[in-house]
């Protein structure tokens, strides 16, 4: 069994790979229509320390991309909900950009305004941690959570332990820190694990009808995807060297017919910055702009074109760089 629902006390006693496993019961991930009797709706809420794989956890239970992801640290920045209906259940899911723990300015504490207001009013919480580790900022974390919501542990990547027999006194350790509701060993990559989890969050979402339709994804706007679509590219391509609080500013979205038609610019602090993402002739923000633009084409199923700028925060001027995506190529 992937996960073990443990009462208190009690010990967890084996954790037998999720792929191993051989659970019978198979999650459909199709929505089927229920009738509104049954039908379950509420809210879901991940969160976690950063780098812990939420926003992976988050693009997997949707099964689109409306989260994105880095190696880098702090990369989300807003509150993100996605939604997905499991046979009779909607999951809503809030996305939390990771408590800051570590820098006290302006905007961390913004974020973790933005996450406290998150999980006050879910019905279940999704702590995410990596598998074997406990560490102070995942303290800081678990410490803000609410008394009143059930908190799920999410020991994921959990492909990543060798030796899985060293779990057990790690979980039996996690349970003294909090009367989890339920213990999850999973890998956020693995389709499997993924299907079993819809299955275990499902019994904590109130019996109510779906407050959206079934077949959304997201409440976000297209111009909001688009611009963390580019901001995820940016991340990726420019490793570690760029500072987070580059954004990406949507300057044109319109629509034509089955194009769409984007113009973006990447506003950085420094001059500096600029090359980096510009790169050598242009190289590195055309593969921004193409990566950026193929993934939104596969989002929303129509052609895009998508038309990037870099500017630097304090004067811009007639310098400024650009780069085309064509979606024709
Ligand atoms: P967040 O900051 O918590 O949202 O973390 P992200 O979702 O951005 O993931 C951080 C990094 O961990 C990325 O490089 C992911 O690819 C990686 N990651 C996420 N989940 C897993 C997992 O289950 N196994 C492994 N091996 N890596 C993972
Ligand atoms: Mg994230």
């Amino acid at each position: 069994m992937l996960a073990r629902v443990l009462g208190k006390g009690t010990p967890p006693a084996d954790h037998a790979s999720p792929a191993e496993s051989a659970d019978p019961q198979e999650v459909p991930l199709t929505a089927a229509p229920a009738d509104p009797e049954s039908q379950r709706c509420g809210y879901v809420a991940i969160v976690g320390k950063p780098n812990v794989g939420k926003s992976t956890l988050l693009n997997a239970l949707v099964g689109q991309k409306v989260s994105i992801t880095s190696r880098k640290a702090q990369t989300t920045r807003h509150r993100i909900t996605g939604m997905r209906t499991v046979g009779p259940t909607q999951f809503v899911f809030v996305d939390t950009p990771g408590f800051q723990t570590r820098h006290g300015n302006a905007l961390n504490r913004a974020l973790n305004k933005t996450v406290l207001g998150a999980v006050n009013d879910v019905d279940l919480i999704l702590f995410v941690v990596e598998a074997g580790q406990f560490n102070l900022a995942d303290a800081k974390v678990l410490s803000l959570l609410p008394a009143n919501v059930p908190v799920m542990l999410v020991a994921n990547k959990f492909d990543l332990v060798h030796r899985r027999g060293d779990l057990a006194p790690w979980l039996r350790s996690m349970q003294e820190r909090h009367p989890f509701a339920e213990f999850v060993p999973m890998s956020a990559k693995a389709a499997k694990d993924i299907e079993r989890l819809f299955g275990i969050c499902e019994k904590y979402l109130p019996q109510q009808p779906w407050m959206h339709d079934p077949d959304d994804l997201t409440d976000r706007s297209e111009r909001f995807m688009a611009s963390e679509m580019v901001r995820e590219k940016l991340f990726r391509l420019t490793g570690d060297e760029l500072p987070y609080t580059s954004t990406v500013i949507i300057d044109k979205f319109e629509e034509e017919g089955s194009l769409k038609r984007i113009a973006a610019t990447i506003v950085v602090e420094r001059e500096g910055h600029k090359g980096m993402v510009i790169g050598e002739k242009g190289e590195k923000l055309k593969r921004i702009g193409t990566e950026a633009r193929q993934e939104l084409e596969k989002l929303w199923d129509c052609k895009v074109f998508l038309e990037l700028w870099v500017k630097v925060r304090s004067g811009w001027a007639d310098d400024d760089a650009r780069v085309r995506s064509f979606g024709y190529e």
